[in-house]
């Protein structure tokens, strides 16, 4: 991989590890480290990339003001650590990237809004306009209430449903695991270091150990992450984050594992709509809009004609033709009820008839797929 593939990155997402950012011993921030993987991001920001971090630290951060230091944490400990560690941990982030004339804004996280359609709907929106305004995202999941079954634990498999989730072309996981490895290079000395990886095979799988080895945040939580991005078209990389400009020494050539998906994000996304998504309801359109789809337009409210099904806003459906030819499937943007308010108005009106603005469209160019 060439240095372009961070330089080129539209939407690039940084992860960063609790022990690049907290120092173990005395709970504090690593406040140089910071400055320089702020600059590194500042950079990036420059070249007019749209950033993301992914940050841990929350729990590390909080200990000390609560007394907590160097105690073994329950659940609720840890969550209470969250809670206090959290608002210290983006307030960092902010008067370091203030200095670059960044703004910075903070999304907490559950599984559930990665796996309930409409929350991760919402959630998109939310980090699509924050790109949109040039603000800098800052992610941690939302520690102080997601209880132990629905937690991710790890910010590595977060930040890869972060990736997919905002069709992120580049996630870069910074730790103190520089890479993946042929064995355990603490303890075989011939332990070769993976440049490339095309396909998680289950030798792959086999070089991150057993989960048992490496706890939560180990290899085989940034195997796991790295297969999410693939499916998603996102290239992963684990590289080390342990020097200053960890960003800056990937740029220039430095050493780490990349994992290369076989497709680009927009392609990623459109088979798996065109391929695994149940479609739960009909949309007829005018012969307009079935032109304007096949010229890879959007879908507007304009071109409805009738609606059928029972459907909510993000679930998969149909669009046809007056005749009944099925003309391509998408993700609606809108429940059926507000279509059928909102069929042949044009999208300007949506919100005097629905009495909120929502989407312009009915069904964004990039959730549907022609031909499906
Ligand atoms: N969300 C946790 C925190 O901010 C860390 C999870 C992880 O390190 O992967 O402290």
């Amino acid at each position: 991989m060439s240095a372009a593939t961070i330089t080129k990155a539209k939407r690039l997402i940084v992860k960063i590890g609790s022990a690049l950012l907290v120092d173990d011993e005395s709970g504090k921030l690593h406040q140089a480290w910071l400055d320089a993987i702020c600059e590194d991001i500042a950079e990036a920001h420059a070249r007019g990339q749209e950033i993301v971090i992914v940050t841990s630290g929350a729990i590390a951060i909080g200990r000390g003001p609560l007394g907590m230091r160097g105690k073994k944490l329950r659940l609720e400990e840890k969550q209470a650590c969250a809670a206090t560690g959290q608002m210290r941990l983006t307030q960092a982030y902010q008067n370091t990237l203030d200095r670059h004339g960044i703004t910075v804004a903070q999304v907490l996280i559950t599984l559930d809004d990665t796996e309930d359609r409409r929350r991760y709907l919402n959630a998109r929106n939310t980090l699509d306009t924050l790109l949109k305004l040039r603000a800098v995202p800052v992610i941690n999941e939302n520690d102080s209430v997601a209880t132990a079954e629905i937690r991710f634990g790890d910010n590595d498999r977060l930040a890869a449903r972060v990736a997919q989730m905002i069709s992120a072309d580049t996630l870069v996981l910074f730790s103190d695991i520089d890479g993946l490895y042929t064995a355990d290079p603490r303890s075989n000395p011939d332990a070769k270091l993976v440049p490339e990886v095309r396909d998680v095979t289950p030798e792959i799988e086999a070089m991150g150990g057993t989960p048992s080895e490496h706890g939560s945040g180990g290899m085989i939580t940034k195997i796991m992450a790295a297969k999410i991005c693939m499916g998603a078209g996102c290239r992963m990389a684990i590289a080390p984050g342990r020097q200053m400009r960890p960003l800056k020494a990937l740029i220039e050539g430095g050493r780490c594992t990349w994992f290369l998906p076989a497709a680009e994000p927009r392609a990623a996304r459109k088979s798996w709509i065109a391929g695994s998504v149940q479609t739960l309801g009909v949309i007829t359109v005018d012969d307009g809009a079935v032109n304007a789809l096949k010229n890879g337009k959007s879908l507007l409210p304009a071109g409805v004609m009738e609606v059928s099904g029972d459907f909510e806003r993000g679930d998969a459906i149909q669009v046809t033709a007056k005749d009944g030819t099925v003309i391509a499937k998408g993700l609606s943007a809108y429940a059926a009820e507000d279509i059928r308010a909102i069929k042949g108005h044009k999208s300007d009106a949506i919100e005097k008839v629905l009495g909120y603005r929502g989407r312009s469209e009915i069904i964004h160019r990039d959730d549907l797929v022609v031909g499906a």
